[in-house]
């Protein structure tokens, strides 16, 4: 029953998704670990990808890591190492636009690519184009990537997801009901767990039941994006690629080491407060607000122990952040033991919104300290990156990061509190020094 589109490509998109993509940027670092059972993130204490190995034997994602090793003793448990993976990320999109500009850096292991137009320039079919694109990225990178290629995005989606792990899935116009057919409708990309409910009151289970309905059904009973992806499953383009740099990051994560290892508090606090300053310079240079932190400690014997804390609202001033993670920095910090790193990791990130005055003044508080780090912000362009930082980084800025190098602080650098160390003077003072 042919219902859909009769071209094979009306347009020709690529979906590109990376296989256990975190851990296999950990077994290319470090080829020994191949074949074998591998989990990240230690640092949470919960799994956070795992090795198709890990997962034949029942591991599974957010499973405690106490349990793990009970179902698998020989698993090896690394720490998240987002950097390496945010490399990956960045070589996996400039391979694929050697092939075609129009690629969109959808997530930091997935993208989608158009090839509509490249047979004749390139030379070649679309469904070549596809597996070299595949091969180069698979041989050039080390790690396995999964593909869809379809007319349209939500088809390309439904393909890449077809075959895993290593996967080549080709969707022509006249195989869209085969691969509709054998998709449950809750597997959809765009389609949640409530539309699907809802669908499932009506009849309708696999993708193409739901593209098989009249047009009239679909605007009546659901939502403009729920139209759209019927229009995309039937095979009708409507989704562009969206090439503008992605500058909404996921995640944002600041680690630093230092030597020697320290089992001061201070030091130690110094060092986390360092990392939130620079995450929110981040932040700030994208204008994005965060409103969930996970902050860690790990020690001279690679222990980590963090905590997860949400914001009530979004921010971007580390001040606020601080205040906010030191009660929690104060019952994991244990005094006898010698720390050698410190980390943060910000996620749940959006557009920094003009804020309303609330009656409190809660917010025309954090509205001040936004205005501070916006001259705080034109300042280290002038002078360099930290000529301005507060006073609980002051020890982490005034020491050297490792025994072999120099200090950042040179004379210029104006610490908030005029070399005020203690962390008990934290936030506020600040706001009274500055005005
Ligand atoms: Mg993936």
């Amino acid at each position: 029953m042919q219902l859909i589109n009769t071209f094979d490509f009306s347009r020709a998109i690529l979906h590109i998704d990376g296989d256990s993509f975190f851990v296999l940027c950990e077994v290319a670092k470090n080829p020994k670990l191949r074949g074998k059972p591998v989990i990240t993130g230690m640092e949470r204490g919960i799994v956070s990808a795992f090795s198709y190995e890990a997962k034949a034997r029942g591991v599974k994602r957010a499973m405690r890591i106490s349990e793990v090793k009970k179902i698998c003793p020989d698993a090896i448990f690394l720490p998240s190492d987002y950097e390496t993976y945010s490399l990956f990320s960045l070589r996996m999109y400039d391979i694929v636009r050697k092939y075609t500009p129009d690629v969109e850096e959808y997530s930091i292991d997935e993208c989608f690519a158009d090839l509509t137009g490249l047979r004749r320039p390139l030379g070649m079919s679309y469904e070549n184009m596809a597996a070299k694109i595949k091969k180069d990225l698979d041989s050039e990178l080390g790690i396995t990537f999964s593909v869809g290629l379809a007319p349209t995005k939500v088809l390309a989606k439904i393909g890449s997801k077809h075959k895993k792990p290593s996967g080549l899935t080709i969707i022509r116009g006249r195989d869209i009901d085969q691969y509709l057919n054998e998709t449950p409708v809750s597997e959809v990309w765009g389609i949640g767990s409530q539309t699907s409910s809802f669908l499932h009151k009506f009849g309708i289970r696999s993708a193409l039941q739901y593209a098989q309905k009249e047009e009239r059904w679909v605007r009546e009973k659901l939502t403009k994006p729920h139209f759209q992806i019927w229009q995309e499953l039937r095979g009708e383009s409507v989704y562009k690629i969206e090439t503008s740099k992605k500058n909404d990051y996921k995640s944002i994560s600041k680690t630093k080491t230092f030597t020697p290892a320290s089992s001061n508090k201070e030091f130690v606090f110094s060092q986390l407060s360092k990392n939130v300053e620079n995450a929110c310079i981040k932040l700030r240079r994208y204008n994005l607000s965060v409103k969930k932190i996970f902050f860690f400690l790990k020690t001279q014997d690679f222990q980590y122990c963090g905590v997860e804390v949400k914001m009530s609202d979004a921010t971007n001033t580390p001040n606020s952040i601080l205040n906010i993670i030191d009660s929690h920095f104060e019952k994991i910090f244990d005094s006898s033991k010698l720390f050698r790193a410190t980390g943060i990791i910000l996620s749940d990130l959006s557009i920094s919104q003009a804020r309303q005055l609330d009656l409190f003044g809660k917010m025309e508080q954090e509205e001040n300290f936004s205005k501070i780090f916006k001259k705080i912000d034109e300042i280290s362009k002038k002078y360099g990156k930290h000529s301005v930082f507060l006073g609980t980084s002051f020890l982490a800025m005034n020491k050297k990061q490792h025994q072999s190098e120099r200090g950042v602080q040179s004379e210029r650098k104006l610490n908030l509190f005029n070399g005020e160390t203690t962390r008990k003077k934290l936030y506020l003072p600040m706001l009274g020094e500055v005005r």
